[in-house]
Protein backbone atom coordinates (compact mmCIF):
# COMPACT_ATOMS: atom_id res chain seq x y z
CA UNK A 1 0.00 0.00 0.00
CA UNK A 2 1.61 3.52 -0.46
CA UNK A 3 0.28 6.32 1.83
CA UNK A 4 -2.92 6.89 -0.25
CA UNK A 5 -3.84 3.21 0.68
CA UNK A 6 -3.70 2.10 -2.96
CA UNK A 7 -2.45 -1.44 -3.36
CA UNK A 8 0.46 -2.15 -5.78
CA UNK A 9 0.05 -5.77 -6.53
CA UNK A 10 3.85 -6.16 -7.42
CA UNK A 11 6.26 -8.50 -5.64
CA UNK A 12 9.11 -7.37 -3.95
CA UNK A 13 11.11 -7.21 -7.39
CA UNK A 14 8.73 -4.99 -9.48
CA UNK A 15 7.49 -7.89 -11.65
CA UNK A 16 3.70 -8.30 -11.65
CA UNK A 17 2.29 -10.71 -9.22
CA UNK A 18 1.15 -13.85 -10.74
CA UNK A 19 -1.95 -15.34 -11.03
CA UNK A 20 -5.43 -13.76 -11.63
CA UNK A 21 -6.61 -10.73 -9.65
CA UNK A 22 -9.16 -10.92 -6.74
CA UNK A 23 -12.05 -9.60 -9.10
CA UNK A 24 -11.26 -12.65 -11.55
CA UNK A 25 -11.12 -15.51 -8.61
CA UNK A 26 -14.45 -14.09 -7.01
CA UNK A 27 -16.05 -13.94 -10.69
CA UNK A 28 -15.07 -17.46 -11.09
CA UNK A 29 -16.04 -18.72 -7.59
CA UNK A 30 -19.94 -16.73 -8.51
CA UNK A 31 -19.91 -18.80 -11.76
CA UNK A 32 -18.96 -22.03 -10.71
CA UNK A 33 -21.83 -22.27 -8.22
CA UNK A 34 -24.73 -20.20 -9.93
CA UNK A 35 -24.21 -21.26 -13.59
CA UNK A 36 -24.65 -24.99 -12.15
CA UNK A 37 -28.12 -24.58 -10.37
CA UNK A 38 -31.10 -25.47 -12.87
CA UNK A 39 -33.70 -23.24 -10.95
CA UNK A 40 -36.59 -25.54 -12.55
CA UNK A 41 -35.66 -28.65 -11.04
CA UNK A 42 -32.77 -27.36 -8.23
CA UNK A 43 -33.44 -28.77 -4.76
CA UNK A 44 -35.18 -26.62 -2.29
CA UNK A 45 -32.32 -23.88 -0.73
CA UNK A 46 -29.86 -25.03 -3.53
CA UNK A 47 -30.72 -21.58 -4.75
CA UNK A 48 -30.18 -20.18 -1.17
CA UNK A 49 -28.11 -16.90 -0.79
CA UNK A 50 -24.25 -17.60 -0.41
CA UNK A 51 -21.06 -15.65 0.57
CA UNK A 52 -17.65 -15.59 -1.58
CA UNK A 53 -14.74 -14.64 1.11
CA UNK A 54 -11.65 -13.62 -0.44
CA UNK A 55 -9.37 -14.53 2.28
CA UNK A 56 -6.53 -12.64 0.40
CA UNK A 57 -8.05 -9.20 1.19
CA UNK A 58 -7.72 -10.26 4.73
CA UNK A 59 -3.89 -10.73 4.38
CA UNK A 60 -3.66 -7.20 2.63
CA UNK A 61 -5.69 -5.80 5.57
CA UNK A 62 -3.13 -7.01 7.26
CA UNK A 63 -0.20 -5.74 5.08
CA UNK A 64 -1.56 -1.94 5.09
CA UNK A 65 -2.53 -1.73 9.25
CA UNK A 66 1.11 -2.37 9.70
CA UNK A 67 2.31 -0.06 7.25
CA UNK A 68 -0.19 2.40 8.72
CA UNK A 69 0.23 1.79 12.66
CA UNK A 70 3.26 -0.26 13.05
CA UNK A 71 3.42 0.21 16.91
CA UNK A 72 -0.16 -0.97 17.23
CA UNK A 73 -1.11 -4.69 17.51
CA UNK A 74 -4.62 -5.60 16.39
CA UNK A 75 -7.16 -8.00 18.60
CA UNK A 76 -9.38 -9.07 16.14
CA UNK A 77 -13.26 -8.31 17.61
CA UNK A 78 -14.57 -11.52 16.76
CA UNK A 79 -17.94 -10.04 17.57
CA UNK A 80 -17.84 -8.57 13.39
CA UNK A 81 -17.84 -11.56 11.81
CA UNK A 82 -16.74 -15.07 13.43
CA UNK A 83 -16.28 -16.97 10.18
CA UNK A 84 -13.58 -19.92 10.99
CA UNK A 85 -11.63 -19.17 8.24
CA UNK A 86 -11.49 -15.74 8.58
CA UNK A 87 -10.24 -16.33 12.20
CA UNK A 88 -7.48 -18.91 11.21
CA UNK A 89 -5.97 -16.53 8.82
CA UNK A 90 -5.75 -13.70 11.37
CA UNK A 91 -4.61 -16.31 13.90
CA UNK A 92 -1.72 -17.29 11.59
CA UNK A 93 -1.20 -13.59 11.22
CA UNK A 94 -0.48 -13.26 14.48
CA UNK A 95 -3.15 -10.97 15.25
CA UNK A 96 -4.83 -11.20 19.39
CA UNK A 97 -8.64 -11.55 19.63
CA UNK A 98 -11.32 -9.27 21.12
CA UNK A 99 -14.03 -11.32 22.52
CA UNK A 100 -16.78 -10.44 24.26
CA UNK A 101 -18.48 -13.95 25.51
CA UNK A 102 -17.86 -16.89 26.65
CA UNK A 103 -18.79 -18.21 23.52
CA UNK A 104 -16.05 -16.50 21.31
CA UNK A 105 -13.27 -16.67 24.21
CA UNK A 106 -14.07 -20.61 23.89
CA UNK A 107 -13.77 -20.38 19.61
CA UNK A 108 -10.61 -18.76 19.55
CA UNK A 109 -8.89 -21.00 22.75
CA UNK A 110 -10.15 -24.23 20.36
CA UNK A 111 -8.11 -22.74 17.81
CA UNK A 112 -5.19 -23.68 19.75
CA UNK A 113 -4.42 -19.65 20.39
CA UNK A 114 -3.00 -18.87 23.52
CA UNK A 115 -4.76 -16.86 26.28
CA UNK A 116 -2.41 -14.11 26.15
CA UNK A 117 -3.68 -13.41 22.76
CA UNK A 118 -7.27 -12.81 24.31
CA UNK A 119 -9.01 -9.71 25.75
CA UNK A 120 -12.07 -10.21 27.17
CA UNK A 121 -13.55 -6.75 26.21
CA UNK A 122 -16.55 -6.36 27.66
CA UNK A 123 -16.86 -4.06 30.86
CA UNK A 124 -19.95 -5.42 32.27
CA UNK A 125 -19.20 -9.38 32.89
CA UNK A 126 -21.18 -12.31 33.23
CA UNK A 127 -20.26 -13.97 36.50
CA UNK A 128 -19.90 -17.51 35.41
CA UNK A 129 -18.19 -16.17 32.36
CA UNK A 130 -15.59 -14.44 34.82
CA UNK A 131 -15.27 -17.70 36.63
CA UNK A 132 -14.55 -19.45 32.82
CA UNK A 133 -11.62 -17.16 31.84
CA UNK A 134 -9.96 -17.67 35.21
CA UNK A 135 -9.98 -21.52 34.94
CA UNK A 136 -8.83 -20.85 31.13
CA UNK A 137 -6.10 -18.08 31.93
CA UNK A 138 -7.62 -15.56 29.95
CA UNK A 139 -6.36 -12.38 31.96
CA UNK A 140 -6.83 -9.48 29.79
CA UNK A 141 -10.47 -7.65 30.73
CA UNK A 142 -11.84 -4.60 30.60
CA UNK A 143 -13.89 -2.64 33.42
CA UNK A 144 -15.68 0.99 33.88
CA UNK A 145 -18.13 0.51 36.97
CA UNK A 146 -17.14 -0.03 40.43
CA UNK A 147 -19.35 -2.82 40.65
CA UNK A 148 -17.61 -5.03 38.06
CA UNK A 149 -14.73 -4.04 40.06
CA UNK A 150 -16.31 -5.52 43.55
CA UNK A 151 -17.14 -8.53 41.23
CA UNK A 152 -13.69 -9.02 40.20
CA UNK A 153 -12.31 -8.72 43.24
CA UNK A 154 -14.31 -11.57 44.03
CA UNK A 155 -14.15 -13.74 40.98
CA UNK A 156 -10.83 -13.28 39.79
CA UNK A 157 -8.72 -10.94 41.20
CA UNK A 158 -5.60 -11.58 39.67
CA UNK A 159 -6.58 -10.44 36.10
CA UNK A 160 -5.07 -7.59 33.73
CA UNK A 161 -7.65 -4.73 34.45
CA UNK A 162 -8.21 -2.41 31.87
CA UNK A 163 -9.89 0.58 32.53
CA UNK A 164 -12.15 2.08 29.86
CA UNK A 165 -12.97 5.36 29.22
CA UNK A 166 -15.72 7.30 27.59
CA UNK A 167 -15.17 8.82 24.18
CA UNK A 168 -16.73 11.14 22.19
CA UNK A 169 -18.54 8.85 19.51
CA UNK A 170 -20.77 11.41 18.34
CA UNK A 171 -19.25 10.73 14.56
CA UNK A 172 -19.65 7.21 14.53
CA UNK A 173 -22.29 4.98 13.05
CA UNK A 174 -22.55 2.67 15.89
CA UNK A 175 -22.35 4.56 19.18
CA UNK A 176 -21.05 2.76 22.05
CA UNK A 177 -20.29 5.57 24.60
CA UNK A 178 -23.84 5.60 25.91
CA UNK A 179 -23.79 2.31 27.34
CA UNK A 180 -19.88 2.04 28.09
CA UNK A 181 -17.17 3.76 29.45
CA UNK A 182 -15.86 5.36 32.41
CA UNK A 183 -16.20 9.24 32.54
CA UNK A 184 -12.93 11.34 32.99
CA UNK A 185 -14.39 12.44 36.74
CA UNK A 186 -14.76 9.23 37.44
CA UNK A 187 -11.59 7.37 37.02
CA UNK A 188 -10.08 8.61 40.00
CA UNK A 189 -12.31 7.42 42.07
CA UNK A 190 -12.39 4.17 40.00
CA UNK A 191 -8.28 3.30 40.30
CA UNK A 192 -8.52 4.30 44.33
CA UNK A 193 -11.10 1.27 44.55
CA UNK A 194 -9.12 -0.84 42.28
CA UNK A 195 -6.04 0.15 44.89
CA UNK A 196 -8.25 -0.32 47.47
CA UNK A 197 -9.18 -4.02 46.54
CA UNK A 198 -5.83 -4.97 45.62
CA UNK A 199 -6.50 -5.43 41.74
CA UNK A 200 -3.81 -5.20 38.96
CA UNK A 201 -5.48 -2.32 36.88
CA UNK A 202 -2.62 -2.34 33.70
CA UNK A 203 -3.75 -0.18 30.94
CA UNK A 204 -6.31 2.03 29.79
CA UNK A 205 -9.02 1.20 26.51
CA UNK A 206 -11.19 3.36 24.56
CA UNK A 207 -13.75 3.06 21.30
CA UNK A 208 -14.65 5.85 19.75
CA UNK A 209 -17.63 4.38 18.31
CA UNK A 210 -18.12 1.82 15.01
CA UNK A 211 -17.96 2.86 11.97
CA UNK A 212 -16.08 6.15 12.99
CA UNK A 213 -15.50 9.27 10.53
CA UNK A 214 -13.64 11.89 12.40
CA UNK A 215 -10.14 11.23 12.78
CA UNK A 216 -10.21 14.16 15.98
CA UNK A 217 -12.35 11.23 18.09
CA UNK A 218 -8.64 9.39 18.00
CA UNK A 219 -6.57 12.18 19.14
CA UNK A 220 -8.95 13.34 22.19
CA UNK A 221 -9.41 9.55 23.39
CA UNK A 222 -5.55 9.30 23.05
CA UNK A 223 -5.09 12.58 25.01
CA UNK A 224 -7.25 11.39 27.90
CA UNK A 225 -6.04 8.02 28.12
CA UNK A 226 -2.77 10.08 28.73
CA UNK A 227 -4.12 12.05 31.70
CA UNK A 228 -5.51 8.28 33.16
CA UNK A 229 -2.24 7.19 32.85
CA UNK A 230 -0.78 9.92 34.47
CA UNK A 231 -3.78 10.00 37.48
CA UNK A 232 -2.84 6.07 37.71
CA UNK A 233 0.69 6.31 38.86
CA UNK A 234 -0.45 8.84 41.53
CA UNK A 235 -2.55 5.42 43.16
CA UNK A 236 0.86 3.44 42.40
CA UNK A 237 -0.31 1.99 39.06
CA UNK A 238 2.61 1.96 36.57
CA UNK A 239 0.53 1.18 33.90
CA UNK A 240 1.80 -0.60 30.49
CA UNK A 241 -0.63 -0.90 27.80
CA UNK A 242 -2.91 1.28 25.72
CA UNK A 243 -5.53 -0.10 23.92
CA UNK A 244 -6.75 2.02 21.31
CA UNK A 245 -10.28 0.19 20.28
CA UNK A 246 -12.13 -0.15 16.96
CA UNK A 247 -13.74 2.14 14.92
CA UNK A 248 -11.89 2.00 11.99
CA UNK A 249 -13.52 1.58 8.30
CA UNK A 250 -11.77 0.01 5.64
CA UNK A 251 -12.28 2.41 2.56
CA UNK A 252 -9.75 5.89 2.17
CA UNK A 253 -10.23 6.66 5.67
CA UNK A 254 -8.40 4.24 7.29
CA UNK A 255 -5.54 6.26 6.09
CA UNK A 256 -7.08 9.88 8.09
CA UNK A 257 -7.85 7.73 11.24
CA UNK A 258 -4.75 6.35 11.31
CA UNK A 259 -2.08 9.25 10.64
CA UNK A 260 -3.85 10.83 13.02
CA UNK A 261 -3.60 8.37 15.34
CA UNK A 262 -0.16 7.16 14.95
CA UNK A 263 0.67 11.04 15.36
CA UNK A 264 -1.08 11.19 18.64
CA UNK A 265 0.61 7.89 20.25
CA UNK A 266 4.45 8.72 19.22
CA UNK A 267 3.63 12.29 21.00
CA UNK A 268 1.69 10.94 23.93
CA UNK A 269 3.12 7.20 23.91
CA UNK A 270 6.76 7.43 22.42
CA UNK A 271 8.79 4.16 21.81
CA UNK A 272 10.76 5.42 24.80
CA UNK A 273 7.43 4.83 26.82
CA UNK A 274 7.71 1.34 26.83
CA UNK A 275 3.66 1.59 26.78
CA UNK A 276 2.19 -1.31 24.85
CA UNK A 277 -0.45 -0.63 22.49
CA UNK A 278 -3.13 -2.55 21.07
CA UNK A 279 -6.65 -2.61 19.11
CA UNK A 280 -9.53 -4.12 18.65
CA UNK A 281 -10.64 -3.49 14.86
CA UNK A 282 -13.18 -5.49 13.33
CA UNK A 283 -15.29 -4.08 10.53
CA UNK A 284 -11.47 -3.42 9.14
CA UNK A 285 -10.39 -6.74 8.46
CA UNK A 286 -14.46 -8.44 7.67
CA UNK A 287 -15.78 -6.05 5.87
CA UNK A 288 -14.69 -6.21 2.08
CA UNK A 289 -13.81 -9.26 1.94
CA UNK A 290 -17.04 -10.71 2.13
CA UNK A 291 -19.34 -10.68 -0.98
CA UNK A 292 -22.99 -11.76 -1.16
CA UNK A 293 -25.04 -13.04 -3.90
CA UNK A 294 -28.72 -13.40 -3.49
CA UNK A 295 -30.96 -15.22 -5.27
CA UNK A 296 -34.36 -13.73 -7.13
CA UNK A 297 -37.30 -15.62 -5.66
CA UNK A 298 -40.30 -13.67 -6.78
CA UNK A 299 -41.22 -10.15 -8.88
CA UNK A 300 -44.33 -7.93 -8.43
CA UNK A 301 -45.09 -5.71 -11.63
CA UNK A 302 -46.16 -2.39 -10.58
CA UNK A 303 -48.03 -0.70 -13.25
CA UNK A 304 -47.54 2.74 -14.41
CA UNK A 305 -50.44 5.21 -13.45
CA UNK A 306 -48.98 8.25 -14.00
CA UNK A 307 -51.44 8.21 -16.59
CA UNK A 308 -48.55 9.65 -18.72
CA UNK A 309 -48.96 6.81 -21.20
CA UNK A 310 -45.46 5.68 -20.76
CA UNK A 311 -44.34 1.64 -20.92
CA UNK A 312 -43.14 2.49 -17.38
CA UNK A 313 -43.76 -0.85 -15.35
CA UNK A 314 -41.53 -0.84 -12.49
CA UNK A 315 -40.60 -4.09 -10.51
CA UNK A 316 -40.36 -5.29 -7.11
CA UNK A 317 -37.87 -8.10 -7.01
CA UNK A 318 -37.92 -10.51 -3.80
CA UNK A 319 -34.88 -12.32 -2.87
CA UNK A 320 -33.77 -14.86 -0.65
CA UNK A 321 -32.04 -12.63 2.21
CA UNK A 322 -32.95 -9.66 4.06
CA UNK A 323 -33.41 -7.68 6.81
CA UNK A 324 -33.71 -10.35 9.07
CA UNK A 325 -30.60 -12.35 7.24
CA UNK A 326 -27.33 -11.04 6.11
CA UNK A 327 -29.06 -7.75 5.13
CA UNK A 328 -29.18 -7.23 9.56
CA UNK A 329 -26.71 -4.71 8.96
CA UNK A 330 -29.16 -2.31 7.50
CA UNK A 331 -30.82 -1.43 10.80
CA UNK A 332 -27.91 -2.67 13.35
CA UNK A 333 -25.04 -1.11 11.56
CA UNK A 334 -26.83 1.49 9.46
CA UNK A 335 -25.30 0.43 6.17
CA UNK A 336 -26.71 1.25 2.26
CA UNK A 337 -25.88 -2.35 0.45
CA UNK A 338 -25.78 -1.39 -3.09
CA UNK A 339 -27.29 -4.12 -5.77
CA UNK A 340 -25.49 -5.13 -8.28
CA UNK A 341 -26.28 -7.49 -11.34
CA UNK A 342 -24.53 -11.13 -10.64
CA UNK A 343 -26.52 -13.01 -13.56
CA UNK A 344 -29.37 -12.25 -15.75
CA UNK A 345 -31.00 -13.79 -18.91
CA UNK A 346 -28.56 -16.46 -19.08
CA UNK A 347 -25.49 -14.39 -18.91
CA UNK A 348 -23.20 -13.63 -15.67
CA UNK A 349 -22.55 -10.19 -15.25
CA UNK A 350 -19.95 -10.10 -12.06
CA UNK A 351 -17.53 -7.14 -12.66
CA UNK A 352 -18.79 -5.82 -15.46
CA UNK A 353 -19.94 -2.32 -16.44
CA UNK A 354 -23.55 -4.30 -17.00
CA UNK A 355 -23.59 -5.42 -13.77
CA UNK A 356 -24.36 -1.96 -12.42
CA UNK A 357 -27.06 0.19 -11.53
CA UNK A 358 -27.48 3.01 -13.78
CA UNK A 359 -27.81 6.72 -12.82
CA UNK A 360 -30.67 9.37 -13.02
CA UNK A 361 -33.89 8.14 -14.58
CA UNK A 362 -32.31 5.65 -17.17
CA UNK A 363 -33.25 1.78 -17.01
CA UNK A 364 -36.08 0.29 -15.32
CA UNK A 365 -36.68 0.67 -11.57
CA UNK A 366 -37.03 -1.85 -9.09
CA UNK A 367 -37.11 -2.26 -5.52
CA UNK A 368 -35.59 -5.10 -3.80
CA UNK A 369 -37.05 -6.88 -1.30
CA UNK A 370 -36.01 -9.98 1.64
CA UNK A 371 -38.57 -12.93 1.39
CA UNK A 372 -39.98 -12.53 4.81
CA UNK A 373 -43.72 -11.59 5.48
CA UNK A 374 -42.85 -8.43 7.38
CA UNK A 375 -42.94 -5.05 5.11
CA UNK A 376 -40.04 -3.25 7.06
CA UNK A 377 -37.54 -6.19 5.07
CA UNK A 378 -36.81 -3.87 2.33
CA UNK A 379 -33.18 -3.98 0.84
CA UNK A 380 -33.64 -1.31 -1.63
CA UNK A 381 -36.10 1.80 -2.22
CA UNK A 382 -35.27 2.44 -5.66
CA UNK A 383 -32.56 1.05 -7.91
CA UNK A 384 -32.51 1.21 -11.67
CA UNK A 385 -30.84 -0.76 -13.94
CA UNK A 386 -31.03 -1.44 -17.88
CA UNK A 387 -31.20 -5.02 -17.49
CA UNK A 388 -34.95 -6.94 -17.16
CA UNK A 389 -34.76 -9.13 -13.78
CA UNK A 390 -36.49 -11.99 -13.12
CA UNK A 391 -36.94 -14.88 -11.04
CA UNK A 392 -33.91 -17.50 -11.12
CA UNK A 393 -31.76 -14.32 -12.07
CA UNK A 394 -28.80 -13.20 -9.00
CA UNK A 395 -27.64 -10.23 -7.61
CA UNK A 396 -24.63 -9.62 -5.56
CA UNK A 397 -23.59 -7.22 -2.84
CA UNK A 398 -19.92 -6.14 -1.85
CA UNK A 399 -18.41 -5.10 1.31
CA UNK A 400 -20.86 -7.56 3.22
CA UNK A 401 -18.56 -9.08 5.91
CA UNK A 402 -19.23 -6.63 8.77
CA UNK A 403 -22.04 -7.23 10.79
CA UNK A 404 -24.09 -9.20 8.54
CA UNK A 405 -24.24 -12.15 9.30
CA UNK A 406 -23.40 -12.43 12.77
CA UNK A 407 -26.89 -10.88 13.66
CA UNK A 408 -28.82 -12.81 10.91
CA UNK A 409 -32.08 -14.27 12.46
CA UNK A 410 -33.76 -17.69 11.31
CA UNK A 411 -37.35 -15.43 11.25
CA UNK A 412 -39.76 -17.39 8.80
CA UNK A 413 -38.23 -20.40 9.19
CA UNK A 414 -35.29 -18.94 6.57
CA UNK A 415 -31.85 -20.51 7.31
CA UNK A 416 -28.96 -18.45 8.80
CA UNK A 417 -26.42 -20.69 8.09
CA UNK A 418 -25.05 -20.11 4.73
CA UNK A 419 -22.22 -21.24 2.25
CA UNK A 420 -19.33 -19.01 1.98
CA UNK A 421 -17.24 -20.17 -0.90
CA UNK A 422 -13.65 -19.24 0.25
CA UNK A 423 -10.97 -17.89 -2.37
CA UNK A 424 -7.67 -16.42 -1.60
CA UNK A 425 -5.93 -13.89 -4.12
CA UNK A 426 -3.28 -13.58 -2.23
CA UNK A 427 0.00 -16.30 -2.81
CA UNK A 428 1.44 -15.02 0.48
CA UNK A 429 -1.70 -15.68 2.10
CA UNK A 430 -2.55 -19.47 0.14
CA UNK A 431 1.26 -20.18 1.44
CA UNK A 432 0.19 -19.80 5.00
CA UNK A 433 -3.05 -21.53 5.17
CA UNK A 434 -1.04 -24.43 3.32
CA UNK A 435 -3.26 -24.09 -0.35
CA UNK A 436 -1.66 -24.89 -3.54
N1 LIG B 1 -14.24 -3.47 20.64
C1 LIG B 1 -15.41 -3.32 21.29
C2 LIG B 1 -15.42 -3.29 22.77
C3 LIG B 1 -16.60 -3.17 20.55
O1 LIG B 1 -17.77 -3.02 21.20
C4 LIG B 1 -16.55 -3.22 19.13
C5 LIG B 1 -17.76 -3.06 18.33
O2 LIG B 1 -18.85 -2.92 18.79
C6 LIG B 1 -15.30 -3.41 18.51
C7 LIG B 1 -14.17 -3.52 19.30
C8 LIG B 1 -15.14 -3.48 17.02
O3 LIG B 1 -15.42 -2.25 16.45
P1 LIG B 1 -15.19 -1.99 14.90
O4 LIG B 1 -15.84 -3.08 14.13
O5 LIG B 1 -15.78 -0.66 14.67
O6 LIG B 1 -13.71 -1.96 14.66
Amino acid sequence: YDHHGHYDHHDHHGAPAPGPSAKELIGDAFRDRVENIDHEFCDPGEEDTFFVADLGEVYRQHLRWKLNLPRVKPFYAVKCNGDAKLLEMLATLGTGFDCASKTEIETILRMGVDPSRIIYAQPCKTNSYVRYVANQGVRKMTFDNPDELRKIARLFPDAELYLRILTDDSSSLCRLSLKFGASLDSTDGLLALARELGLNVVGVSFHVGSGASDPQAFLKAVQDAHWVFQQAATHGYNLKTLDVGGGFCSDHTFEEMAVVLRNALDEYFPAHSGVDLIAEPGRYYASAAFTLACNVIARRTVEDTSGCGGNDASYMLYVNDGLYGNFSSIIFDHQHPVAKILRAGGQTLYDTPAANATTGNDGIEYSIWGPTCDGIDRITESIRFHKELDVGDWLYFEDMGAYTKCSATTFNGFSNEHEVVYVCSEPGARALLGWH
